[in-house]
This record gives structure tokens, C-alpha cells and sequence, in this order.
């Protein structure tokens, strides 16, 4: 069955609130074709494989190889062959060049239908990009065309057994043989897609310290190791002496494999430095930013399909009465989806699922505008991005997991039997919390480097740009929004002023302080940004209305809407506003109290005796 995509409202956010075609210059035909294609892709390869991947796992042999679930060659076979691994890469090298925003849309249906596939081609895709910025031409012309080809695939190395948040404290060294060439000795675990049998070769891209080159982050350097190296004929068929000591079993993407490497155990493992020695950190950080916006869409993607199925389930499951027509039990059964609290755990994922697709696709177009523009501007973007990428993996990953989990409920005890499939969402939906630099470490790099450090530069510019849309929009849609609008104010309000709070602790050195309100204010951020996004989203809905010619009354609206599914769909827009705002946007007040409060019990407490 294929995964329910929410193909009208990616439209809507690309071309109607964005106007992606416009900014990237790409016709919305080009674009609603490739949609299209990866739709039927995602239907045809993707999710027919998702529950069973999910069931089988991945099985590593005792020489060391991995078999992939069933389906998933296949489908790896075909993305290449569809050449879908070089979206986002040039032209020149075998690529499409086609925008961020775009491939945004792309991920939320691979995702959406098959996350653990993802993680192979996801991974991939960042390793090529990174090698086309950061690589020798010769470099890219080895590595990184077959990995923009898909022939080959990439995986990132920076978490050993004591370097994990701590990156800096690894231990992998790094040897000079002769120029470029390196002899790599350690060991890395839980590496994605680290061993696999759907590539002739895997290329690791690898953090490893180069002896005497001092400690920390700034003493790693960043080498490729591929799992073989190349013969006179530049085919892979030289073992490089990596060797997959072992495989995660784990809670979720049971088809995306997790591995324990073990390199140059023979002391035969070769990696060629990229970029300079010492660079190892800000190079890797190309794929973790990339691969940060990536994992933020896990957690839409996920709760897009979640809703999807929550949605059906609702209306065919009958159970109980309305409850405004009593109790009795000579009462009319009804569909659960009548239910208040159903409608409001629908709306719920909905409103969150939606405001997350907005964000991101959002994110995707501020780097593709960052992309094509010079000088000032384009560090305007740049630094937007750059405050953007936390919020996206954060509040993306924990809003999607938490609709994922909501989505589940609406199954009642059927949520939780394996066969409705919404319980493997939420099983691979919490990872994303997880990698690719905890949501804690996120929200840390939030407040003390993309706010504090520019002394909330990148944050006034964001809150300034909210302000100028109440004011633009106020009376706007004959008023029909205002009471929205200056809920939005009030809450943009509310974040600078919390800002300032943790700023001037900051200032004040209280670090620990500070660092207590990080969490809560990602997640303050994170809702205004979705109560902005989805508000925007209403005042084009409403446009959209009054030319289809909707009532004003909303009793009325509401059975007009009935009549078709583009009307129902834009007056969905417009509640799904008023929901987030009104009701999800009051978690704002609890954040903001949490942020600011002087109570220092997390700090102080005694966390012993247990018993
Ligand atoms: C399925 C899976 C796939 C993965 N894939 C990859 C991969 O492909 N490549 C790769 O390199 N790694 C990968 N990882 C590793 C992953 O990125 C790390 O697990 C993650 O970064 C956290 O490191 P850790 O597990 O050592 O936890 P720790 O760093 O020990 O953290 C434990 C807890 O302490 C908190 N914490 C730690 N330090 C701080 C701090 N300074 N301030 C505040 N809080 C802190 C964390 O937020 C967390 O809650 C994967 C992990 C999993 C589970």
C-alpha cells in the first residue's frame, strides 16, 4: 500500500506560499512532474518494502558483509538508474541541479514511505555534495561522481565508543604515508549504512587525528576511506582494510543498518586527507548541517504519513456515540473521527505536521537563495540558514515524533499491533531525536551560537520580519484574521523577551544557567516559526476563498466547503491556523515561564540516593 503523501499541501507550500518556481527558476510544470515521478517511485519501490525491512532487518555475516532487507537493491537499483542520487549535484558531474526546496519535497516522500531506505541515499547525497565543495578535482572526480551517480555510496565517521556528543575526543589516528595518503587505525560505532551489500563501494568519509596535531576538535582532519580502494583499472577491487565488526539491533529503521568499523585492524587501510590537515571538523560540518535539515524531515515525513493513517483509521472506525447526543446505547454508533478529543489529536498532528513541511521547505529555500546569491546578501542568507538548521532537526524530529505518537493514539489498542503500521512510524521517528547531534546539542548551538553570539542579530531580523506581516496584514481578509495576528505579536514578543533573559545570562556568565533554559527555548522558536508559517499559509487560503466565493459565516462555510476538495482544503488551511495559534501556541507561555524562571532545582538538586 502506498504511504498517504500529502501531495496538495507540498504543492501548495512550493508553489503558492513560496513561489518556489519563481525564486529558483524552475517552471512549476518541471517541477510538479518530478514530483509526480517520485511519487510513483516512493509507491512503486518505497513502501512496499517498509514493514517488511522493518520485520527482516539487516543481517550481518560472520566475514563481515551485510545483506539489506528483501526490496531494498532493488530499489536502490532503480533510484540510480532513475538517477535520483544526483538531485541536488551539477550538471557537469552527472547531477540535476535541482534546488534545495525541491529536493525538500523529494525526501518527505522517500521518507514518508520508506525512512530507513532513506538513510542510505540521504547519507549519500551530503557525502557528494561536501566532496564537490570541499574535494581535489581529482578528488571529485574519483570519489564523488560515483557517489552523485549512486554506483557508490558514502557514510559519515566521526562516533567512537568515548567521542560522542564529544566529537573532539576521538581517538581514530591518521598516519602520513606520502601526500594525500594517510594510514587510518581505529574505531567507529554506530555507523549508517557502514557495511552493506546494495553498492560495489562504500565511501567513508572519516574524522580521524593525525599524531601531534593536538587535541579537541581542532586537532581532527577529515580523510576518504573507501571500503576499496581503486586497481590501475580505477575499479574497486583493492580490500582497504575496513571491516564491519558488528551491527546495532535497535527500536527502529531496522532497514538501515548500523555498524561498528574496525579500521586498519591489519594495519592495511588507506584514506586520502580532504581539504588541509586540521580542517577535519568544519568540513565534516557540510554533511552535518545537510544531514541536520535531513533528519528534521524524518520527523515530518513521518508524521505526515502518521496523520495520513491516523485520518483514514478515524473514519472508519466506529466506536461509541456522539456525545452530543447522550450516552444511551440505542444511540447511533459513530465514526471516532466525530469525537472531540479525536478531532483535537487529529488536528494536533495535522497543525504539527504541517507547520514542520513549511519550515523545512522553507530552509531548503533560504539555501538555495543563499546558493544563488553574491557578497552581503548571500551571508544574509547564509546566517539565516545557519540559525535556522538547529530548529529544523530539533523541533522538527520532536514535534514529528510527538505527532507520530498522537497519530498512534487515534488507533486506540489497534495503534499498537503491528499490522495498522502506525507503530513502526513512531519507532523510526525517535531516532531522528537522537543522531546527527542530540536535540539537547541543538539546542545549545541555538541560543549560544546562532543567537548569543550575534547578539541576536539573526533572531531580531527573524522576529522583525513577523512584526512587519501583522502589520502588513492586519484588517486584512476583511479582519477575519486580526485576532490571530495578535496572538502572533504578542508570542514574537514573548521570544525576545526570553532571548534577552538567556542572553543576559550568557553575558553575566552564567553558563549553566543559561544552558537550563536551551531546550525550552528551541521549542519556543521552533512554535513561533510554525504559528508564522502556517498564519501565512491562512491569509493565501483566504484569498484563495473569497475568489471561490465562501461565506463569511463559518457554519455556513463549513457545508460549503463540503461541496468540493480544493474548498475543503483551503478552509482546512485556515483552521489549522486558528488551531496552531490558538491552542499549540499557548505551550508558549509554559516554555517561556521554563526559560526564564530563576528556579535552579535542576542544577542544585540531589539526584541519590535511589532508594
Ligand atoms: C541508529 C544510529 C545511527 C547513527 N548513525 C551515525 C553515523 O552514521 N555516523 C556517526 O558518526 N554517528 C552516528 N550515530 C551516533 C549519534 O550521532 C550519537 O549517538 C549522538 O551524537 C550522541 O552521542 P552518544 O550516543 O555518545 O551520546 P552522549 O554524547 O553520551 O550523550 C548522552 C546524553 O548527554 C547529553 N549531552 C552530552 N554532552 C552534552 C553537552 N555537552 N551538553 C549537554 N548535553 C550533553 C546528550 O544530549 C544526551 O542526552 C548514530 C547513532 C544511532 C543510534
Amino acid at each position: 500500500m502506498a504511504a498517504p503523501l500529502q501531495l496538495r499541501d507540498m504543492r501548495f507550500v512550493l508553489y503558492e506560499q513560496l513561489k518556489a518556481p519563481e525564486a529558483v527558476g524552475l517552471d512549476e510544470d518541471t517541477m510538479d512532474a518530478l514530483i509526480d515521478a517520485g511519487a510513483t517511485f516512493a509507491a512503486e519501490f518505497l513502501a512496499p518494502i517498509n514493514a517488511e525491512g522493518d520485520r527482516v532487518g539487516c543481517t550481518r555475516h560472520e566475514d563481515g558483509t551485510v545483506t539489506t532487507p528483501p526490496g531494498y537493491r532493488r530499489a536502490l537499483d532503480r533510484w540510480r538508474e532513475d538517477g535520483w542520487g544526483g538531485m541536488p549535484h551539477p550538471e557537469e558531474l552527472g547531477g540535476q541541479g535541482l534546488p534545495q526546496v525541491l529536493v525538500s519535497a523529494m525526501d518527505e516522500m522517500v521518507i514518508g514511505s520508506c525512512c530507513a531506505f532513506h538513510n542510505y541515499t540521504g547519507l549519500t547525497r551530503a557525502c557528494a555534495n561536501m566532496l564537490v565543495r570541499r574535494g581535489s578535482p581529482e578528488q571529485i572526480e574519483t570519489w564523488a561522481k560515483p557517489l552523485i551517480s549512486a554506483e557508490w555510496q558514502g557514510t559519515m565517521c566521526l562516533t567512537e565508543a568515548d567521542a560522542g556528543s564529544d566529537v573532539g575526543a576521538s581517538r581514530t589516528r591518521a598516519v602520513p604515508i606520502e601526500g594525500d595518503r594517510y594510514r587510518i587505525e581505529g574505531e567507529k560505532v554506530f555507523i549508517t549504512s557502514g557495511e552493506h551489500d546494495m553498492a560495489e563501494n562504500i565511501v567513508h568519509i572519516v574524522l580521524a587525528r593525525v599524531d601531534g596535531d593536538g587535541p579537541g576538535v581542532k586537532g581532527l582532519s577529515i580523510f576518504i576511506v573507501p571500503k576499496f580502494r581503486l586497481d590501475a583499472d580505477g575499479k574497486p577491487t583493492i580490500p582497504n582494510d575496513v571491516f564491519c565488526a558488528g551491527i546495532e539491533e535497535k527500536m527502529g529503521i531496522h532497514g538501515s543498518v548500523t555498524t561498528t568499523l574496525k579500521f586498519g585492524e591489519n594495519g592495511g587501510c588507506e584514506g586520502y586527507l580532504i581539504g588541509e590537515r586540521k580542517q577535519g571538523i568544519q568540513i565534516m560540518f557540510d554533511i552535518m548541517n545537510e544531514e541536520r535539515i535531513v533528519v528534521g524531515q524524518q520527523g515530518q515525513a513521518l508524521a505526515a504519513t502518521a496523520y495520513g493513517l491516523a485520518l483514514k483509521y478515524a473514519k472508519e472506525r466506529i466506536q461509541g456515540s456522539s456525545i452530543e447526543k447522550g450516552k444511551s446505547i440505542t444511540q447511533e454508533k459513530v465514526p471516532i473521527i466525530v469525537h472531540p478529543d479525536v478531532r483535537r489529536m487529529l488536528l494536533t498532528a495535522k497543525a504539527q505536521g504541517e507547520a514542520c513541511r513549511a519550515l523545512l521547505y522553507k530552509t531548503g529555500l533560504v539555501l538555495d537563495r543563499e546558493r544563488l546569491a553574491e557578497g552581503e546578501e548571500r551571508a544574509r542568507h547564509a546566517a539565516l540558514a545557519a540559525f535556522l538548521t538547529p530548529i529544523c532537526k530539533a523541533y522538527g524530529s520532536e514535534v514529528g515524533f510527538q505527532a507520530c505518537s498522537t497519530a498512534m493514539q487515534v488507533f486506540g489498542g489497534y495503534g499498537y499491533i503491528t499490522e495498522y503500521g502506525v507503530e513502526q512510524l513512531v519507532r523510526d521517528a525517535r531516532i531522528a531525536c537522537v543522531y546527527e547531534g542530540t536535540n539537547g546539542i541543538q539546542a545549545i548551538d541555538l541560543l549560544f551560537r546562532k543567537v548569543a553570539r550575534d547578539r541576536g542579530a539573526v533572531l531580531q531580523a527573524v522576529l522583525g520580519e513577523i512584526g512587519s506581516f501583522v502589520q502588513e496584514r492586519r484588517g486584512a481578509a476583511g479582519g477575519a484574521l486580526d485576532a490571530e495576528l495578535e496572538v502572533l505579536a504578542a508570542r514574537a514578543a514573548q521570544v525576545g523577551d526570553v532571548a534577552q533573559t538567556l542572553g543576559g545570562r550568557i553575558a553575566q556568565g552564567d553558563l549553566a544557567g543559561a544552558a537550563l533554559g536551551a531546550t525550552p527555548f528551541l521549542k519556543l522558536v521552533g512554535n513561533l516559526l510554525g504559528g508564522y508559517l502556517l498564519l501565512e499559509q491562512a491569509f493565501i487560503a483566504e484569498d484563495e476563498l473569497a475568489g471561490l466565493g465562501a461565506p463569511e459565516a463559518s457554519a455556513e462555510r463549513r457545508a460549503w466547503a463540503g461541496e468540493d476538495e480544493e474548498k475543503a482544503f483551503y478552509a482546512a488551511k485556515v483552521e489549522t491556523a486558528r488551531f496552531f495559534v490558538h491552542q499549540l501556541l499557548s505551550e508558549n507561555d509554559w516554555l517561556a515561564a521554563q526559560c526564564s524562571t530563576a528556579d535552579r532545582s535542576a542544577l542544585d538538586a540531589a539526584l541519590e540516593p535511589l532508594s
